[in-house]
């Protein structure tokens, strides 16, 4: 069965409700949690950054056969976007049906539902990104 996992859901919460990452101070790699080393230069120095709020859809998938405590939402849009900064990031598409998406279109985050753990209730909230009002 399905179960969110609480105290690392929270620990990754600036990422998943403001966007903040880490920046490497050498090298300038995103990381989206705070790694030990750098993947790119393996320097352990970074500074927190918040990334840009909109971007641009470069590709997306509409999924039928989600993974497990997705099968609500489904069919439901996953899209591959670039920030404004070049940061490239997967997030759930929502406001728009697939047949309104084009590629190339500026989208903007927002905070929103991710998913429930049934047997607790948990409710995990986080970023999705919509077509740019
Ligand atoms: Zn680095």
């Amino acid at each position: 069965m399905f179960r969110i996992k609480v105290p690392r859901y929270w620990r990754h919460k600036d990422f998943r409700y403001r966007l903040n990452a880490w920046k490497c101070n050498h090298c300038g790699e995103v990381h989206f949690f705070k790694p030990l080393v750098c993947r790119r230069c393996r320097l352990r120095e970074f500074n927190k950054v918040m990334l840009p709020e909109t971007g641009k859809l470069i590709a997306y998938t509409i999924v039928r056969s989600p993974p497990c405590g997705f099968e609500e939402q489904t069919p439901y849009i996953i899209g591959f976007i670039e920030l404004e900064d070049g940061t490239r990031i997967l997030s759930q598409i929502t406001d728009c049906y697939p047949e309104e998406l084009k590629l190339g279109m500026k989208v903007e985050v927002t905070f929103r539902r991710v998913r429930e753990d049934d047997p607790d209730k948990i409710i995990a909230y986080g970023y999705k990104f919509r077509p740019a009002i």
